[in-house]
């Protein structure tokens, strides 16, 4: 599990809190690398995929 605290949540690589941006809707920090990419769209998706699966499995 990587530490998204100080790691892009696109490409995984360690940023640099002075320089690189959050991700306001999860609060999660974005290279520059990938910031407003399709990349960077296709991560969110997926975070929204796996919390989407993590309520339903919740319920059972
Ligand atoms: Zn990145």
């Amino acid at each position: 599990m990587p530490d998204f605290s100080t790691r892009c949540f696109v490409c995984g690589k360690e940023t640099d809190p002075q320089n690189d941006k959050m991700n306001k809707q999860f609060n999660l920090p974005v290279c520059r690398e990938c910031e407003g990419t399709d990349r960077e769209k296709k991560a969110i998706e997926e975070l929204l995929e796996g919390m989407a699966e993590g309520f339903v499995c919740g319920c059972i």
